[in-house]
């Protein structure tokens, strides 16, 4: 090892002598190289402020340039006796430090990350053994890097900022916290919230942090600069030793730590089916860590982050945080053209139902107001209702606090007749899913609307060419098709139509960037991008079930494939109705090969909804949903029965792959990252797999080929491969370059 950071519990005795003032310069001493990434500046009262402020960006990352600048800076303080203490803190309006870099991470090489989780390590640990206090006022996104910066501190207090939100999200990266996290963390706030925090990698607000121990203060942020000044100066040398470990002793212990380890160990296995790697090791380094010197659980540490960042989890994971960050900045027109598209502000929503209410209740949480529209004043009531319900859940979530769900649900103004749109930016219409209604409606929208206004369809399934087709000027007709439910799903489809311009695509990609959503461009076709690759893996579901295979058996497989949710499941949720209209829509295309199963439409019969009318494949009047055994009526066939879990997985996790592919043959989607980057935003395809696409390269063309052809010569011609998927089995080619990959 290069540089042991600690053999020894670094917190160290305060000096008992303070140096003689004239020691220390009054203002920043010259440098002997400059400072860009964090500076420093020693005030009158001899305390040092490093500020992390990176040129030419909104956010702080911790990359080898900011780190060796921070060990500068403690080379200076080393060598300045009379600085009484230190601040770190950041000039950025909403981010402390994002973490570290992962864009030098994903890229370097084995020895250059271990390199860097040295370097880290020991910087950081330089930090916790200064000899003066030393103190982090966060504001803003302090999290991974930044906060185990914040955890080497004496004392961390936090501005009572809505920005303000702390935690260690790296085993949602397929890594662990290894700059020192997942070590002093449980020191600090013990063993049990320490793994609560790091194996669900979920981050806190202020005052959550404050309850946890994570910060010791919160203050507003204009004081909080100020205060930690302030701390120091009263406390001094007490912030070193100020904290009792008394009470940790009954957590962060061998035989505690142990026990513990077992029983979050098969939850884990529980929740995860195995997969995500990251969870378990953390696991493992933080419950042998705490008992052990710093030095060995630092140690430990460095060698999993090492091993869990070789794992293809940890690549799928970190590259769909790439996909989501290209997402929030992509543009569908080049640079000036991109820029000069009219942001949208006054919006009306047309249908009140689940859809209209959610957009509505989405865009006033977000400060907007919104018109309401809806037939009569009975559909526009159960709309507000279902605005307020949804404020209501914010509220109990702590989303919102009652004056701003109060504040939101003003902004909605309820609409039962036809309402002048002529100065609106944008109408989006979220009508029944009828297509002779939808025509109607937008052929009013184009009398009624501005020559500004951007016409949107929130439709499922239908053409968005045919809908536009009647309108006045069908060039400002697009798809923006949101996913239920609104304030939870994140992915919207921007569809483009025959006619769509191309300004009112960027623009409503814009919108849907604008709003805090992630867009993903998708040609119109049947079911688009999400529900059309969704849809065969569904009716496959129906049709195992049919063919004798037990409801259990084939949600369980897909849950162990990695999926949040078992297909019939997903029916229950998405509506049993909804889920026949889509497959119908998608029947009449592609008739070759899909079929929409006869048990769906029994259930619509006999009125079984799913979820929301309590009855669908399962049975939801009790605590937990129960198996609808009354269906087994419509298992007319045996052959499945005797399937196993993983042919049952390949057989519907195939006919993903190849609707994927052949979504890019037809170039519904331009890029394989759009669809797999679609397919996980959209259904929680199993993200440690990376999406259809990814999947498909892990397992190789021609074995998915082969595969395919075998299952369709048995019988079951709708697995014959695509002409993308044989092509490039044939030429041994991927869907993705290794680089790409990474
Ligand atoms: P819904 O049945 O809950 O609501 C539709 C609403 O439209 C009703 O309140 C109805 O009164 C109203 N309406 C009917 N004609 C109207 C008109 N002429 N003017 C104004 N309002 C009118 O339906 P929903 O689930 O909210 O779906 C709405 C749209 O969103 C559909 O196109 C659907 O395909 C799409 N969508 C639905 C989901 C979903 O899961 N529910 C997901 C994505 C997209």
């Amino acid at each position: 090892m290069r540089n042991n950071p600690a053999a020894t519990e670094e917190r160290r005795a305060p000096t008992g002598v303070n140096p003689p003032a004239g020691d220390l310069p009054r203002a920043s001493a010259p440098l002997e190289k400059a400072f860009t990434l964090v500076h420093r500046q020693v005030r009158e009262d001899q305390l040092c402020v490093l500020t992390f402020d990176r040129p030419d960006s909104s956010a702080n990352v911790f990359d080898r340039a900011t780190l060796e600048e921070l060990g500068g800076h403690l080379d200076f303080l080393a060598q300045s006796p009379a600085v009484k203490g230190v601040v770190l803190t950041s000039a950025k309006n909403s981010i402390f430090i994002a973490g570290a870099d992962l864009h030098a991470m994903a890229s370097a090489s084995a020895n250059d990350l271990a390199g860097l989780i040295e370097l880290g390590q020991m910087v950081f640990h330089r930090l916790a053994s200064l000899n003066v206090p030393t103190v982090a006022a966060i504001h803003g996104a302090c999290v991974g890097g930044g906060f185990e910066l914040c955890l080497a501190c004496d004392y961390r207090v936090a501005s009572s900022d809505r920005a303000t939100k702390i935690g260690l999200p790296e085993t949602q990266l397929g890594i662990l916290p290894a700059w020192g996290g997942s070590t002093r963390l449980p020191r600090l706030i013990g063993l049990p919230r320490a793994l609560d925090l790091i194996l669900s990698g979920k981050t806190c607000a202020a005052k959550q942090a404050l309850k946890y121990g994570m910060v010791d203060d919160l203050v507003p942020r204009e004081r909080l600069l100020e205060f930690a000044c302030r701390k120091i100066l009263q406390a001094g040398a007490g912030l070193k030793r100020r904290r009792s470990r008394l009470a940790l002793l009954a957590t962060n212990n061998r035989l505690f730590a142990t026990a513990v380890s077992l029983r979050l160990e098969s939850q884990l296995l529980k929740k995860t089916r195995g997969h995500y790697p990251a969870v378990f090791k953390a696991l493992e380094v933080v419950s042998k860590g705490v008992w052990r010197p710093l030095g060995a659980s630092l140690a430990l540490e460095r060698e999993a982050v090492l091993e869990l960042a070789r794992t293809s989890e940890c690549h799928n994971l970190i590259r769909i945080f790439f996909l989501q960050e290209r997402a929030k900045k992509q543009s569908y027109l080049p640079g000036n053209a991109a820029a000069a598209v009219k942001p949208v502000q006054r919006t009306a929503v047309i249908g009140a139902g689940v859809m209209g209410a959610g957009i509505a209740q989405w865009l006033t949480s977000r400060g907007s107001s919104v018109t309401l529209r809806d037939i009569n004043a009975e559909q526009v009531a159960k709309g507000m209702a279902g605005v307020a319900q949804l404020y209501r859940e914010g509220v109990k979530r702590r989303l919102f606090s009652r004056i701003e769900a109060r504040a939101g649900l003003d902004r909605v103004f309820p609409a039962d007749r036809e309402v002048p749109l002529h100065g609106m930016d944008l109408v989006i219409e979220a009508a029944v899913e009828k297509m002779d209604l939808k025509k109607r409606i937008f052929q009013r929208l184009g009398e009624l609307a501005g020559p500004e206004t951007m016409l949107a369809t929130n439709t499922s399934a239908l053409s968005v060419s045919e809908i536009a087709s009647g309108t006045k000027s069908p060039e400002r007709v697009v798809g923006v098709h949101f996913f239920n439910p609104v304030h939870r799903m994140q992915l919207v489809e921007v569809v483009v139509a025959r006619q769509t311009s191309p300004e009112i695509v960027q623009r409503a990609l814009r919108y849907v960037q604008q709003i805090g959503k992630l867009p993903v461009v998708v040609k119109d076709s049947p079911g688009f991008l999400v529900n059309r690759v969704l849809m065969p893996y569904l009716i496959e579901a129906g049709l195992l079930f049919e063919a004798g295979a037990s409801m259990e058996k084939i949600d369980e497989a897909m849950l162990d494939f990695g999926m949040p949710m078992g297909p019939l499941r997903l029916i229950d949720e998405v509506g049993v109705d909804v889920a026949q209209h889509v497959a119908e829509e998608l029947e009449v295309k592609f008739s070759d090969r899909l079929r929409a199963p006869r048990v769906l439409s029994e259930m619509l019969k006999a009125g079984l909804l799913g979820r929301k009318s309590e009855r669908g494949f399962y049975l939801y009047n009790a605590k937990k949903p129960a198996v609808n055994s009354g269906l087994s009526l419509f298992q007319d066939k045996e052959w499945a029965k005797s399937l196993g879990r993983e042919a049952l997985q390949q057989r519907m996790a195939l006919l993903m792959v190849n609707e994927a592919a052949r979504c890019l043959e037809e170039e519904i989607a331009t890029e394989p990252a759009d669809v797999d980057f679609a397919m996980i935003m959209g259904t929680g395809f199993a993200p440690f797999r990376g999406g259809p696409l990814q999947y498909a390269d892990s397992l190789g063309g021609q074995k998915i080929v082969g595969d395919m052809k075998r299952l369709a010569d048995s019988g079951a011609g709708y697995f014959e491969p695509c002409s993308l998927l044989q092509t490039q089995a044939a030429e041994g080619r991927r869907f993705y370059s290794e680089k790409e990959e990474r």
